[in-house]
């Protein structure tokens, strides 16, 4: 380790929150996208915000970068360490600071899990709204970082809608409040800018996060189709009738196939695509929207049809979709997740194109995603011990997230950009709007030293890479509806 970094962090810091031994430091080589890994120069894991001030001088004083970690299951590798810098774990600022049951709000420290603050408010009838699959696991602060989405985010919108404030400090080491309590602020909106700025901008030291009533009841409608086609029919039917489903999800048969021999959640093997459609709100609510989605399944053709019938039901259908993931990596040796959202219009003929790329490339892929806001997760199943197969599944996720692209959608829905999708940031954003970027970071981090080289592409990369930029105007398919 250089030595002036290492005295540096040595007194600022107990003994116990400094690694830099080589093992010490495997657990934090990569996030959830393991295809990537980089060992950091050393990881601190900070108990205060003092501590976390005195790392950062320490970083402002000899030049090293910064990337902060909070429970690395990112899936864009935005918590990849870099080789000369400093990884900053808050996996010690894991309290709940208060629960404000009246104003329905909890401040709470980054390291806090998402499903903590669910269960944290129960006992009061609330809970937190965005649900990631990786909610047990992943933080509050990555959460932030990354704008999470999940299941219910359709209705209740994601973590940019569902949080009040943020405490966050940047690398000069000035403490920032930024957000508020009302409806609307004074001044630009810098949480919405904070929200989904993986860990460039600043380092979040507490959340604001709103709490709901939790629902009087809830139920899924499970159906199956004969085609993708269909499936796809019937999302934008719910849609367009006017439903607004708390989850609306959908699974292709490799998803459900995998899905089944690993949890049972008694999904239909036999149908092309499932949907799970969820409804919440008081029983008579719920049985009138669910009588409406029932409707308009049947119409678009679906085979069969379930209800969950209880809580436990419920939860089943749910449990299936929530290991989609960990299930994939059952029946593979490596799988990658991508995440590219497209008008959902675009469903079917996405899909379809989807699969002609799979059988072009060789690869299986799996489709799990949040079909009613058109946020797709094809997981392509490879082989990382297969030479050249890595390098053919970048190549079949950057073909998708370019397609969702020309389709009028964009290259992320929740997960971020990374270091995974720098490349197609080149092609969704012209020059001028990633000088715009490069000038918003150097404003919060004039020395560049938190996560460099992530979300944001520099100009020259992009200039490298050629005119690709796909015009907004110039959009590949005019036959889909715009509006
Ligand atoms: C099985 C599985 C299922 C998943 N399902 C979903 C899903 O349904 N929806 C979804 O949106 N995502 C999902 N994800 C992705 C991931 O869980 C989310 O992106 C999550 O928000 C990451 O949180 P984390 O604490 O693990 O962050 P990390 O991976 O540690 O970091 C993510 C980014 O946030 C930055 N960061 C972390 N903490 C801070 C902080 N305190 N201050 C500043 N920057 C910070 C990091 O630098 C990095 O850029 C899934 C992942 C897995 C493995």
């Amino acid at each position: 380790m250089r030595t002036e970094v290492a005295r540096g962090l040595a007194a600022a810091l107990p003994r116990e929150s400094l690694l830099v031994e080589r093992e010490d430091l495997k657990p934090y080589e990569c996030d959830g996208l393991s295809a990537y890994r980089e060992t950091p120069l050393a990881a601190v894991i900070p108990a205060n915000e003092r501590e976390v001030a005195e790392v950062l001088a320490v970083a402002r004083s000899t030049r090293t970068p910064v990337v902060a970690r909070g429970a690395g299951t990112g899936l864009s590798g935005g918590a990849l360490p870099l080789a000369d810098g400093i990884l900053v774990s808050l996996a010690k600022f894991n309290r709940i600071v208060a629960i404000d049951v009246l104003g329905r709000k909890a401040r709470v420290q980054p390291g806090v899990t998402n499903l903590r603050i669910s269960q944290h408010a129960a006992p009061h009838g609330l809970y937190y709204a965005p649900d990631p699959s990786s909610q047990i696991a992943c933080s509050i602060g990555g959460n932030v970082a990354e704008n999470s989405g999940g299941v219910h985010c359709l209705k209740y919108g994601l973590t940019v809608h569902n949080i009040f404030r943020v405490r966050a400090i940047t690398s000069e080491g000035d403490v920032l409040e930024i957000g508020s309590e009302a409806l609307d602020s004074a001044g630009y909106d810098l949480l919405a800018l904070a929200t989904g700025s993986e860990g460039l901008l600043a380092i979040i030291l507490e959340v604001t996060v709103k709490l709901l009533p939790k629902p009087e009841t809830a139920q899924v409608v499970m159906a199956s189709f004969a085609s993708i086609e269909s499936a796809g029919e019937a999302v934008a039917g719910v849609i367009g009738a006017g439903i607004v489903p708390a989850g609306l999800e959908m699974m292709d048969k490799l998803a459900t196939r995998a899905v089944e021999e690993f949890v049972h959640a008694g999904y239909d093997l036999d149908a092309a695509a499932i949907l799970l459609a969820e409804s919440d709100g008081t029983r008579e609510e719920v049985a009138d929207e669910t009588a409406k989605m029932i409707e308009v399944m049947r119409a678009c053709g679906a085979t069969d049809i379930r209800c969950s019938r209880d809580e436990a039901e419920r939860l089943r259908f749910w449990s299936g979709r929530k290991a989609a993931f960990p299930a994939v990596g059952r029946i593979s040796p490596d799988y990658y997740c991508i995440d590219g959202s497209i008008p959902r219009a675009a469903l079917a003929p996405v899909l379809r194109r989807i699969e002609e790329l799979s059988a072009g490339c060789g690869l299986r892929c799996a489709n799990v995603f949040h079909a009613g806001d058109g946020n797709l997760h094809p997981l392509i199943l490879y082989d990382a011990n297969v030479p050249g197969e890595l390098e053919k599944t970048e190549r079949f996720a950057a073909d998708i997230l370019e397609m969702c692209i020309e389709y009028g959608g964009t290259i992320t829905g929740e997960h971020g950009v990374g270091v995974e999708k720098i490349n197609q940031m080149c092609i969704q954003f012209a020059t001028p709007e990633l000088a715009q970027f490069h000038a918003v970071k150097a404003a919060f981090d004039p020395q560049g030293l938190l996560n460099p080289g992530k979300a944001v592409p520099t100009l020259h990369r992009c200039a490298e890479m050629g005119a690709m930029r796909v015009h907004a105007g110039k959009l590949a398919h005019p036959e889909l509806p715009r509006f």
